[in-house]
Parts: structure tokens; sequence; C-alpha cells
């Protein structure tokens, strides 16, 4: 049995964690026992001795502990002993709750602190398991997590793509390695989803390979397309593209500054024996205001564009940026055409991107109503408890 160190809260500290959420800040702390390094798992006690739960400490970090397991779940038992144990119920837990989706073979398991297991993002390509650590008490537990997935997933190869700017703050590097078989190459894989193929460069795309978080937008979007002239803003591999065209539309264009994501796009179409369709590599910022001067009209806009706002500092900056581009996506267009927008940007609400998107009709003088709200496909689940869970807010709205 281990005996791991302890971490005691300030008086009162205990609400939010008691209300669900897992981190616990550094001015929340009274007491850690000495000799505590950072990324070991220690116990939790309010500031009368009273368990609320195991989790792992790094001082390096505002956000001290994380925990695995609290006093806020079903079922709570006290301070866990055997770390395996929890790691095995907690990684099989997330396994089964993603049994339901059979429409991809592309599909995370592992969502992080929306399945207690912070600092952990596990993907599956096919046969290929893509892991990524962000915390250095995840790191620490790696080989656990690692065996468990293997026996669960089965995977034939298992990669580690941890290279999450986030690592800086914990002290730990970028790293990425081949993790199983040591002699594995990996090569772009080809994945399935709602009847279509896509390639996936695992490598050298961006995130863990594809947005699968967008998996169930892009199948939505497939009802405003049909006979339609479809813009896809920030196309990447062309994901949004392909359902325009496999529900009908008339043609595509999607643009992105990434030309490797591009030649991907194109290749995707042709692997779905698509034709018309067009990438073009530009700045989509210039590129919607070149399009409204020249008179351009599409049935369907869909916007998908990066984080903008990754700081609190940022988020003017991105609000105004956001504008720009609604107000250009709305003048391009055409009577009754629909506009799908998104933001991933944590500090950007759903609220945010509303007023966003009405104050860009204003200015642009466009009448619209709102007609679907959109969010991150079930494998990516949240919880209310744990606000920076939610992060993929959509919009669907229609030119009157
Ligand atoms: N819609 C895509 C995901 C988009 S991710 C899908 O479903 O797969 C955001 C994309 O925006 C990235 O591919 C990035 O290269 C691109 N990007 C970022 N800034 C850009 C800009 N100013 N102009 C064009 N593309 C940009």
């Amino acid at each position: 049995m281990d005996l791991f160190p302890i971490v005691m809260l300030q008086e009162g500290e205990e609400k939010r964690i008691l209300d669900g959420h897992l981190w616990i800040f550094n001015n929340e702390i009274a007491t850690i026992s000495p000799g505590t390094r950072n990324g070991d798992i220690v116990h939790v006690l309010d500031f009368n001795g009273t368990p609320l739960g195991t989790g792992y400490i790094n001082k390096k970090s505002k956000i001290t502990v994380r925990l695995l397991d609290s006093a806020a779940d079903n079922g709570f038992s006290g301070l866990v002993e055997d770390i395996y144990k929890l790691l095995k119920a907690k990684l099989t837990t997330a396994v089964k709750k993603r049994s339901h989706i059979k429409n991809t073979n592309a599909k995370r398991y592992v969502f992080s602190e929306a399945d207690s297991l912070p600092g952990l993002i596990a993907d599956m390509y096919g046969k290929i398991l893509v892991i990524q650590i962000t915390t250095l008490g995840m790191e620490k537990q790696k080989e656990k997590i690692v065996a468990i997935l293997d026996e669960l997933l089965k995977p034939s190869v298992i990669y580690e793509k941890s290279l999450s700017p986030s690592r800086e703050k914990e002290g730990m590097e970028k790293k990425e390695a081949i993790i199983k078989p040591e002699t594995a190459i990996i090569k772009p894989v080809e994945i399935y989803e709602n009847g279509l193929k896509f390639i996936v460069d695992l490598v050298h795309g961006t995130k863990t390979g594809f947005y699968l978080d967008q998996r169930d937008n892009r199948d939505k979007l497939q009802k405003y397309c049909e006979g339609k002239k479809v813009l896809d803003a920030f196309c990447y591999t062309g994901g949004f593209s392909a359902f325009a065209l496999k529900a009908g539309a008339m043609q595509t264009l999607g643009l992105d500054t990434n030309e490797e994501a591009l030649k991907t796009a194109a290749d995707n179409m042709r692997l779905n024996k698509f034709e018309k369709f067009t990438f073009e590599k530009a700045n989509v910022f210039n590129k919607l205001r070149d399009l409204v001067a020249e008179e351009k009209k599409f049935g369907v806009v869909i916007l998908d564009p990066p984080a903008f706002s990754k700081t609190k500092e940022e988020k003017e900056g991105a609000i105004k940026g956001y504008k720009d581009i609604h107000m250009y996506g709305m003048k391009l267009l055409e009577k009754g055409g629909h506009l799908m927008t998104f933001s991933c940007s944590q500090n950007i609400s759903k609220e945010d991107l509303i007023t966003i998107v009405n104050e860009a009709a204003q200015d642009a003088r466009i009448s619209i109503e709102f007609v679907e709200t959109l969010t991150q496909a079930t494998d990516h689940p949240y919880t209310s408890r744990i606000p920076e869970t939610f992060y993929l807010k959509g919009l669907v709205l229609k030119r009157k």
C-alpha cells in the first residue's frame, strides 16, 4: 500500500471541489507534506481533515493539484490507495462512454478533465492510438496508462504526440515518440466518418491529425448544401467541403493558409470521387473582403477559425477579428443562405458569439435569424461542473 503526501486546503476552499471541479489553485492550499515532489500523487483534505480526493501535484503550476477522484463523484469511497486500479476504472468508463459511436473509426476515447483524467487525451485513428500528455502528474502515470489503454483498445501502434505549449507551464519539454512497437513508422492513415473517407497525417497534421470535435457538425452541415455553392473558410483538410459535396453541393471553395493541409484536402475529395471542389491558399481575412468586392455569393458559408483568444488579454483583439469575418461572411450569403460559424476559443462564450454575430449583422445591414446551435462531438463530452470542458460553440443562421 502506498502512502501519499497530504495537501490540506485553506478553510472554505473545498467548495469548488464539492461542486465537482477538479482543480486546486496554489492560493487555496494551507499545507503540503514536506518532501512532496512535483508530479507526485497526493491526497487532498479540507481544513478540518475531511477527505476531498486523490490527484497529482505540481507546485510549478498555478493549478497546483488536479484531482483524478473526488468527493463530488458518485461512489466516492475516500482516499484512493491503488492508483493503477483507479486509472483502470476511469479509462474503462471513458472507453465505454464512446462505444455508441459507430459511424467512424476515428474517435477521442479520453478527453482530459471531462473524463476525470486531467492532462490526458487519447485518440484512435483506425488501429493507431495517439496519446497526448499535458501535465507532469499524468506524465508520471504514463506507463500505467499506456498498459491499460493497450489492453482496452488493442491498438497496433501507440504514438505519443505531446506538443501542447501548456507543457511549458508544467516544466516539461514537448515530446513526440513512438511507444509501441519501437520499429513502427507512422504513415498517414485512412479513416472513415459518416460514409466518407479521409487521409489523416498524424505526424504533420494539427492537433492529433484531424478535427474529430467537428464530426457531428460536418454531418449537420449536409441539410443546407444541396445545389448550393459552399464556401469553407479555414477548411484544413476539407472535412466540411467533403460533406457539402456528399450532400449535393454545386461546388465548394475551401480556404486555408496551411499548404500541406490543402494538398490533403484535395486528396480527400478525390478519395471520395468528388470533382466540384477548389482549394485555395489564402488568408481568410483578406480573401473574404476580395470575394465581397467581386460580388460573389454563396448558399452556405462556413467559418471555422482557430482559437484566436487563448488569454483574457487577447480577447478584445479576438472579438474584433471574429466580428470582421462574420460581417464579410454574411455579405457573401445569398438571400435564404446559411452561415455556419464556430468559436473554439476558451474565453469566448456562446453568448459572446451570439453578440458578435448580431453586431456583425447590424454593421453589414443584413437581417438574420438563428436556426441551430452547435457544439463539440459526443466523444468530447463536457460537464457544467467544469466549464473549461465546454469549448466549441457553433451557430447556424439564415440570411432573410
Ligand atoms: N474546418 C476544419 C478545421 C479548421 S482548424 C475541419 O473541420 O477539419 C483552423 C484552420 O484555420 C487551420 O487549418 C489553420 O491553418 C487555418 N488558419 C488559421 N488562420 C488562418 C487565416 N488567417 N486564413 C486562413 N486559414 C487560417
